[in-house]
């Protein structure tokens, strides 16, 4: 039986567009029918990003080329500025969608701006890519000037925000369930199979978004006190069910006080339980292998990230080694983890390294744990 399985995509996202391999091998192992649907991130009047600015360079430096690297993904930061709205190219994706080459066209437009640096943005780019998926032009130059598919554009987006409750994307919906990041295939295949591990996540995915806002301000305000740039927070169905943890290490003389262990002794204290089944830990870092056996022994459901350990290798702090050392394999990892890039992810480690230049030698010990 064919399942259907939504994909909430904006063409400015790279994420959405790395993401596209693992829907790809998806494709490959289920029987399932893809719909791309809209959803802007900055509609109008929302200024678009400008790629001079501090941030897109930074989450592209952080998050978006490590892990086009390990994808082997061709990418790069487009350098038209300010960023092209989309809804233009939204508009035309009701028709590929119409003639069934609806994926086709999103990828078309997302290699167009993100391998290309072109303008999709702008109506010829928007035909160029179009006709390149078997689109007449003629049909595009309607479908671009029509009144009624820019309204309807309007309703998708409404209805993705409003109904759907999309706050980020990448996003998935399938039978209802909602799940956010950047997937791996397995999970996607999880997600479909309708298997235990998005259950928890897809009851509280409109508010994990907020949830990782909030830690990575947390985890802003603690380095700026002079601590470690992690924050850990565990996340149950009705919302958050711990304090957000900050490294305690050295306060406690207790070498396990990672962020997020204090958070799930936290979330396990106040909720007077022993195991943290069908909870999801929130981390502004991806946990080192430490904090992955401690949520593996406590059943904890699954793992959103902001930077992943890849990108926090990159800003100094390379604990790769603890995984195998903990006995966390690739599968047990990979099972749990989810990316979930917010806006100012990276600010902490670029704080923690702007305050902490000058003294490399008093960090040398802390920097090797989160
Ligand atoms: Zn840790």
């Amino acid at each position: 039986m064919t399942t259907k399985l939504e994909v909430f995509v904006d063409y400015v996202c790279p994420f959405c567009f790395l993401v596209e391999e693992a829907i790809e091998e998806l494709r490959d192992q289920r029987d399932v029918e893809i719909e791309v649907q809209p959803f802007e991130l900055r509609p109008d009047p929302v200024p678009t990003l400008r790629p001079e600015d501090d941030y897109l360079p930074r989450i592209w430096g952080a998050s978006v080329y490590p892990m086009a690297r390990r994808l082997g993904m061709e990418i790069s930061l487009p350098t038209i500025s300010p960023q092209p709205r989309t809804d233009k190219a939204f508009v035309v994706l009701q028709l590929a969608k119409e003639h069934g080459v609806g994926q086709a066209y999103s990828e078309a437009v997302f290699r167009a701006f993100f391998q290309r640096d072109r303008n999709i943005g702008e109506d010829e780019v928007i035909v160029d890519v179009a006709e390149s998926v078997g689109l007449n032009r003629p049909d595009v130059v309607a479908a671009l000037a029509s009144q009624d598919r820019r309204h309807r554009q309007q309703e998708d987006q409404d209805f993705a925000v409003n109904s759907v409750g999309v706050s980020a994307v990448p996003s998935f919906r399938v039978d209802g369930r909602l799940a956010s990041g950047v997937l791996s295939a397995e999970q996607l295949i999880r997600l479909v199979d309708g298997a235990g591990a998005t259950r928890a996540v897809t009851l509280t995915a409109p508010k994990l978004q907020a949830v990782m806002e909030e830690a990575v301000e947390e985890c802003i305000t603690h380095v700026d006190g002079g601590g470690l740039p992690f924050v850990g927070v565990v996340v149950g169905a009705s919302g958050v069910i711990s304090k957000y943890g900050v490294n305690r290490v050295q306060e406690t003389s207790d070498p396990c006080a990672h962020a997020e262990i204090v958070a799930m002794r936290d979330a396990l204290a106040s909720q007077g339980r022993d195991s943290l089944a069908g909870t999801t830990l929130v981390a502004t870092g991806e946990p080192c292998g430490l904090c992955y056996r401690f949520a593996i022994d406590h059943q904890v459901t699954a793992i959103y990230v902001a930077v992943d350990r890849d990108a926090v290798a990159e800003w100094g702090f390379d604990y790769r080694a603890s995984y195998s050392a903990l006995g966390i394999s690739d599968d047990q990892r990979s099972g749990l983890l989810h990316h979930l890039p917010v806006e100012r992810g990276a600010e902490p480690f670029a704080r923690y390294l702007r305050i902490h230049t000058h003294q490399p030698s008093a960090n040398t010990l802390s920097r090797t744990t989160n």
